[in-house]
């Protein structure tokens, strides 16, 4: 392996985060873009965490360069000495995982104990990776034919870009820079412009667990700068976690340019509560993946189906909405608070748009969050848990993603259109019953058309050792993210035949 990058490279704190916050052939580097965004903490917006300014189109440049520079060595660097560096990485991130959970929520808002998740989510990926030599074994089947043998060979692909969105910093690049460093690429991460900090810690801690120059990078920006990245001619493969318009966009655009690209998108997700749902029991659950991370997820559940006869029906709302409202507002470090604020003044003037538009649209608000806010926190980015009732399949309220702490309930009599309901949306990232009766899972998990499926809990991640991804409008690509499906989206293969004279078996064969 070559020298490992000197600690003296690196920062000395998280303080120089914002000022320095590009990574680029083992240095780091203030932006020199025209863009700098101010980035404001969710809880209370009077409070400036970090100015951060993108990259330039030289330093994005100079990043896949340096990218491509350090992919021959580390190719050829053992999979077991790789894995040595992940074990360490996972090191750093236990030891730091306090203070990375903090900057989630300075950056981010959600609550502490939902950024203690998103980092722990994260680590579980990074040990999969610590496995990678046995994940890059390939197949083999020796005498294929007379006196020729047959096995498959993995390569890495080169240089990599990882574009995450802002709602799991510390996750969803967990996701991608393990794995496809594990594997043997190179990595440029472009942080999530909206909540960069994380990531580009993430980074540096990758960097001290002992990667060599240029394995991985961070480049800071927007839009232009995933553009500039995905157009790289060094850049063989993107891996792209957002929203769908933009995954859509980004896989045309990548896979145009003849790169492999896997986008993860948006969602809707539909949770069935049926007629013989223990209702006091799985109302948590409900409630927990509605108003989680104020509804920034995307596995949140944002669309209710009520199943039953009218009785039913009202038990299964008015139970949800009691719930709901006794939901605390608050600061992510606040720990009696259940709802923490959405991101930015800007999300939460599109939250309450979605909600105005609700109420156009002919729903019945039987929660309203409009003028909710916190007693703590009066500069926070609050919105209150939100629910309509009288939701109909064709309003928007129940087809378009709100990203915010929104809940349309449906009304189904039975799992038929209950389905149904479910099927028509055209997302299809994730999908829960809730039921005692084993026939009717049977029934939901051969018709949902989703890529993850709940039975009684209400945000189905499939662990490390599974892959994340959804369905139809949820997804652009063929490989999903971490897992297995990683392994393949970051390797590609070669099956080799092969025959050495002189080495034939006997016509009777070996004894
Ligand atoms: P976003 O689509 O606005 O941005 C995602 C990333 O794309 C960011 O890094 C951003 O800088 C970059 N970007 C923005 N516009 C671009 C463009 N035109 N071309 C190339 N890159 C561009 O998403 P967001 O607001 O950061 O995140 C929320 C969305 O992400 C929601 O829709 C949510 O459902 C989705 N999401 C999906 C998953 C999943 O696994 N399917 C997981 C988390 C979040």
């Amino acid at each position: 392996m070559s020298a490992a990058i000197s600690a003296e490279a690196i920062r000395p704190g998280a303080a120089q985060a914002a000022a320095r916050p590009n990574f680029i052939a083992g240095r780091w580097a203030a932006g020199e873009g025209v863009v700098a965004r101010k980035l404001l903490n969710p809880a209370d917006t009077a409070e400036i965490v970090a100015e951060v300014r993108e990259a330039s189109t030289a330093q994005v440049d100079a990043a896949c360069e340096a990218a491509a520079k350090a992919f021959p060595a580390w190719r050829a660097t053992p999979p077991p000495d790789r894995a040595r560096v992940l074990f360490k990485f996972r090191e750093l991130l236990e030891a730091n995982f306090l203070e990375l959970a903090k900057t989630i929520v300075r950056e981010n808002g959600k609550l502490l104990s939902e950024a203690k998740g998103d980092v722990r989510r994260g680590i579980d990926v990074v040990e999969f990776a610590c496995g990678i030599s046995s994940h890059l074994m390939g197949k083999n089947l020796p005498e294929i034919s007379h006196n020729v043998d047959s096995y498959v060979l993995r390569e890495p692909l080169g240089v990599v870009a990882g574009i995450p969105p802002f709602n799991f910093p510390a996750m969803i690049p967990l996701w991608m820079m393990p794995i496809a460093v594990a594997c043997g690429n190179t990595f440029i991460l472009k942080p999530a412009e909206k909540a960069p900090l994380t990531g580009t810690r993430l980074v540096e801690l990758f960097a001290l667990a002992g990667l060599p120059e240029g394995v991985v990078s961070a480049v800071q920006g927007g839009r232009e700068v995933s553009e500039l990245l995905i157009a790289n001619a060094h850049v063989q493969a993107v891996s792209f976690v957002g929203s769908s318009a933009v995954a859509e966009s980004v896989y045309r655009a990548a896979a145009n340019a003849g790169k492999r690209v896997q986008a993860l998108g948006g969602a809707k997700n539909h949770l069935l509560v049926m007629p013989d749902a223990d209702l006091e029991r799985s109302l948590p659950a409900l409630i927990g993946s509605c108003f989680g991370c104020a509804g920034q997820r995307c596995l949140a559940g944002s669309v209710v189906v009520a199943v039953g006869g009218k009785a039913r029906q009202d038990a299964i709302v008015e139970g949800f909405v009691k719930a709901a409202r006794a939901l605390k507002l608050g600061d992510g470090l606040d720990e009696s608070a259940g709802l923490c604020p959405v991101l930015s003044p800007e999300a939460r003037e599109r939250v309450v748009s979605w909600i105005d538009r609700g109420v156009k649209e002919g729903a019945k608000l039987a929660l309203d969050g409009r003028g909710a806010k916190s007693v703590t926190r009066p500069n926070g980015c609050f919105v209150g848990a939100t629910v309509f009732d009288g939701v109909t399949p064709e309003m928007a309220l129940a087809r378009e993603e709100v990203f915010g702490p929104v809940v349309a309930m449906l009304r189904a009599q039975d799992l038929d259109e209950a389905i149904s309901l479910t099927n028509h949306s055209r997302y299809g990232n994730s999908a829960s019953i809730f039921t005692s009766d084993g026939a009717a899972v049977r029934t939901f998990r051969a018709r949902i058309q989703c890529g993850m499926l709940g039975v009684n809990l209400a945000v189905p991640a499939p662990m490390a050792m599974f892959s994340f991804g959804g369905w139809k409008g949820s997804f652009f690509g063929d490989l999903n993210a971490y897992g297995p499906d990683a392994v393949d989206f970051y390797t590609k293969k070669k099956v080799v035949t092969e025959r050495w004279f002189g080495a034939e078996a006997p016509k009777d064969g070996w004894v």
